[in-house]
């Protein structure tokens, strides 16, 4: 699972957005301590009554305020029907003279922000994006729909993975994408694919249908499997697909806190527990029987992250008080110099914790740093952490702690 970041936080407002109801889904037409105290006293992020995110409005949907669109995305069927229903929902849209997305960079950098985090491209994925990637310890591979999110996280990965101004690029050749897929299967086995990495697909699913019509498709394969993953609660069209088992289907879940204070533009922590529980209730109980998981992430090394994890469990425990196929995928928080550069750019006045002298130094193969929690904190979290999933989910799978 990013733009120039406003102080405070840009939240989608209710002018920018539209309510589920007001739309139809575009089917029918063609588409992410302790002792360290990174969190100083008054940081804003100590723990609310959960009722207050129970208070909160039903998540807007998220509606850009320009759709630009390349030649080259027109002459796709999909890109055509995408047109035209953007244009019927009443959104200006811009056929671009050339095959490029300009207009979006400006002088000043949180302008440059807020147009290209209102702005949705519709353009041809480049030839590279058919050499898929594996991406462990998530899946076997990674493909993509769409590149960038509405939503405002000011920790966002995306901040270190995209270049240029964080415009949502959604792509129009989605039937050659998902078509190139089975190339990477493994005969005899099941592959896995990510859908998440460079977007999250039901942000912006009420515009382009896409995430739907990738379900559809994994549906329909005997040894592929879909996964994908959001901090949206927009799931209701996606309840009734034939999606065979083969799509799991993850929530990014963390303390209401968090989520308040750094998760601009998302649905609230208690929206998207309703939203994890109606995509994996049985159908006759109105839900989309769909494998599911609880992606935690960022976990976060609040002062009392212990007390504020065990209420989390508290209330995820009574959400899902019922039998399902269920995962979690535990995620620490870690930035790079090259996140941290961007991210305080997006967001000057973050109470985020980016001291690199509070964390340990990693390398990755390829010499690349990134700072993440230092080696006793990360023990003791993680022994909390499998410790409240065993015991209060023990028919579910720990698929991996990072
Ligand atoms: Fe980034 Fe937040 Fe969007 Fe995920 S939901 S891609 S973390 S802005």
């Amino acid at each position: 699972m990013s733009d120039l970041t406003l102080d405070p936080p840009i939240r989608t407002s209710a002018k920018g957005s539209i309510k589920h109801s007001d739309l139809k889904p575009l089917r029918q037409s063609p588409h992410i301590a302790s002792d360290r105290v990174p969190f100083t006293e008054n940081t804003g992020l100590e723990a609310h009554s959960s009722n207050d995110a129970a208070d909160k409005p039903q998540q807007k949907l998220w509606m850009p305020k320009q759709v630009l669109i390349t030649p080259a995305a027109l002459e796709e069927d999909y890109g055509q029907a995408l047109y035209e229903n953007l244009t019927k929902l009443g959104l200006p849209i811009k056929v671009m003279p050339s095959n490029r997305i300009t207009g979006i960079n400006q002088k000043d950098v949180k302008k440059t922000y807020k147009t290209a985090k209102t702005t949705l491209a519709i353009v041809k994925a480049p030839p590279g994006a058919f050499k898929l990637r594996p991406i462990p310890p998530s899946a076997d591979w990674q493909f993509h729909l769409a590149e960038g999110c509405p939503g405002h996280c000011q920790y966002c990965y995306l901040a270190g993975s995209l270049s240029g101004p964080p415009i949502v690029r959604v792509f129009a050749n989605l039937e050659a994408i998902l078509k190139n897929t089975a190339k990477f299967e493994t005969a005899g086995s099941v592959s896995s694919f990510e859908a998440s990495c460079y977007t999250d697909p039901l942000s912006i699913e009420h515009l382009t249908g896409g995430l739907a019509k990738t379900i559809e498709h994994f549906g329909k394969r005997s040894n592929a499997h879909l996964r994908w993953v959001t901090k949206y609660d927009n799931v209701e069209p996606l309840l009734n697909l034939a999606h065979a088992g083969n799509t799991r289907c993850r929530i990014s879940l963390n303390v209401d806190t968090v989520a308040r204070k750094l998760e601009g533009g998302t649905a609230s922590i208690a929206q998207r527990l309703q939203a994890l529980r109606r995509l994996a209730l049985p159908k006759a109980q109105g839900g989309g029987a769909y494998p599911v998981g609880v992606v935690l992430a960022p976990i976060m090394q609040l002062p009392d992250w212990r007390e504020q994890y065990t209420a989390f469990f508290d209330e995820l425990s009574q959400t899902m008080n019922f039998d399902c196929d269920l995962t979690f995928e535990l995620i620490t928080h870690r930035f790079t110099p090259g996140s941290k550069d961007i991210l305080l750019q997006w967001y000057p006045a973050t109470k985020l914790d980016l001291d690199e002298t509070l964390r340990s130094e990693k390398r990755n193969k390829f010499g690349g740093k990134k700072y993440v929690f230092k080696k006793d904190l990360m023990k003791e979290m993680k022994s909390f952490f499998y410790s409240q999933i065993e015991r209060r989910f023990p028919k579910a799978e720990i698929l991996y702690w990072t």
